[in-house]
């Protein structure tokens, strides 16, 4: 077929979602994707920030699937090889991540182990112990989170665990969030599976990773130098197809004819805007930044309002490059130079406001520049555009967390070698607000026939990786079937069974 006789798909967002719809197209279509992507980056959440050749995930990305199409489909872009010998390569890593509290350590989730009482003190562990038998037969209405999580944890455990670290998190205490946001993040999380789990291990009865909640999944595959480089590879793969990958290229008009996207108009970074006429159009943007995006017809108000002010929360992350940590192993994991083995660490001290510690060493040592010398971590907080937070400088916000994990003696600050800064808009699409009218917006997309919302911020969903893809493959394969309904991709990640991860 001609080029000027190929249908158009215009994408809007070069992440998972995004690129996967490329990649889908160029395999099994004859449509033209053209990635249109606001930054100058690869990956969207998922990508690896290169600071001065150290790598920084954002978030710690596990790639776990329960969906065997994904986990293949990740593979099939980089398959398990000799990292010594091949860049594009999956490394398979251990998960190890613990809670830190009251300067101590607690497994993630917590076991009913010598250490536990011993860091809990026996007090606190008998008021877990009862306060767990109490919900076990005073169920409290499942109103909020907060009652979601004293239901399956007891009141004390939610209490040390679940409240202030939630709070961090959200910005909003447990009792103000929805009930259905614990069933996203922790579906079949309970005291019940934790029990399981261990009594599983124990008796080396325990399954492979497709029957265990993914709250509690402890092997994954992860790529040589990142997420980031999993997505630069399919955007390379998308390019070497013939489809485009166009950067600095902000969406901000869609235009409706006769009910039909007929064109797409985006922003580059010199003021120009450039018009994209297309068949299709994907959106893994905002549904806020969407619904206001959209001209030619008229957008109900009631719907304009309800995606205007749907909530979202925002994350920065501090890359710190030290000599070495203060916390050191004491488990029964060898490691090098003795370091700690977490991959990840909660943080649920009181005193401090970062929410979690990343230990890049231990995701993937091709993360780190001087693995053998230095210790590059990544230290997060969670805020909301506009707070005292985000509006901080980058020097003062730095100096804020140096000097939290000196105060919980996780560093010293004669130690740090090196910092940088990374804020990250629209992290996490919240459970509050207007996201209870949310669809109302969505029965008014789904009247324009060949526009489709996907990923993450794309449909306002918790979604990982695996599900913003599978949003993504669906309606491909919806395109290619001559499918009309779009209930399938608006489905992907709302059966009972998904689990998420941390
Ligand atoms: C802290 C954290 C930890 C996570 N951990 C994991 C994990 O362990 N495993 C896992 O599978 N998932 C994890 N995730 C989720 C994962 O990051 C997301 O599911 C995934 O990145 C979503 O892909 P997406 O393409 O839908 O959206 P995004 O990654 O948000 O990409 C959207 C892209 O669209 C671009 N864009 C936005 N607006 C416009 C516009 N107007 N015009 C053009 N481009 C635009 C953005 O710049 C961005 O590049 C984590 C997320 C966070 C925040």
């Amino acid at each position: 077929m001609k080029n000027s006789e190929r249908k158009i798909a215009v994408i809007a967002g070069a992440g998972p979602a995004g690129l996967t719809a490329a990649y889908e197209l160029l395999k099994n279509t004859d449509i033209h994707p053209i990635v249109l992507e606001a930054t100058d980056a690869i990956g969207g959440i998922s990508q690896t920030v290169n600071y001065k050749g150290n790598r920084m995930d954002i978030g710690g990305h596990r790639f776990f699937s329960k969906s065997e199409e994904v986990m293949n489909w990740w593979q099939n872009i980089m398959p398990m090889a000799d990292p010594d010998k091949t860049d594009r390569t999956m490394l398979t890593r251990n998960r190890v991540s613990r809670i830190f509290f009251l300067r101590k350590f607690f497994d993630y989730p917590i076991s009913m182990k010598k250490e536990t009482f011993l860091n809990m003190g026996f007090c606190n562990m008998m008021k877990a112990g009862f306060g767990y038998l109490w919900s076990c037969v005073h169920k409290l209405p499942e109103t909020s989170l907060e009652n979601f999580y004293i239901n399956r944890f007891g009141r004390p455990l939610y209490e040390m665990f679940f409240e202030g670290y939630t709070e961090k998190v959200w910005g909003v205490h447990p009792s103000k969030l929805g009930a259905d946001w614990g069933s996203q993040r922790v579906k079949g999380l309970s005291i019940l599976s934790v029990l399981k789990d261990m009594f599983q291990k124990a008796f080396g009865t325990k399954k492979d990773n497709q029957h265990v909640e993914t709250s509690l999944i402890e092997q994954f595959i992860y790529p040589k130098y990142g997420p980031g480089q999993l997505w630069e590879t399919v955007a390379s793969d998308v390019k070497q197809m013939g489809g485009e990958v166009l950067m600095q290229h902000e969406v901000i008009g869609v235009n409706i004819e006769e009910d039909k996207v007929v064109s797409v108009v985006a922003k580059t970074t010199t003021g120009e805007e450039v018009v994209f006429p297309c068949d299709y159009f994907f959106s893994t943007m905002p549904i806020k930044d969407l619904v206001p995006a959209i001209k030619g017809i008229d957008v109900p108000e009631q719907v304009r309002e309800i995606a205007t002010s749907l909530p979202y929360r925002d994350f920065i992350t501090v890359g710190l490059c030290v000599k070495e940590m203060q916390i050191k192993n004491q488990t029964a994991i060898q490691t090098y130079k003795n370091r700690v083995p977490d991959t990840w660490i909660y943080i649920q001290e009181r005193d401090v406001r970062i929410g979690r510690l990343q230990v890049f060493n231990n995701w993937s040592p091709y993360l780190v520049k001087d693995y053998e010398n230095t210790m590059w971590i990544g230290l997060e907080y969670f805020c909301t555009e506009g707070d005292t937070f985000w509006n901080m400088s980058k020097e003062d916000f730095i100096q804020m967390a140096i000097d939290e994990l000196v105060k919980i003696d996780i560093i010293r600050k004669e130690d740090v070698l090196d910092a940088c800064h990374v804020k990250i808009k629209k992290a996490y699409p919240s459970y509050y607000g207007s996201y209870y009218q949310l669809d109302e917006v969505k029965t008014f997309l789904d009247t324009i026939p060949n526009l489709y919302c996907l990923g993450r911020n794309g449909q306002h969903r918790y979604n990982n990786m695996d599900h913003s893809m599978m949003t993504a493959i669906e309606c491909v394969r919806n395109i290619k079937n001559g499918v009309a309904s779009k209930e399938n991709i608006w489905n992907v990640n709302t059966e009972k069974e998904y689990h998420e991860t941390k």
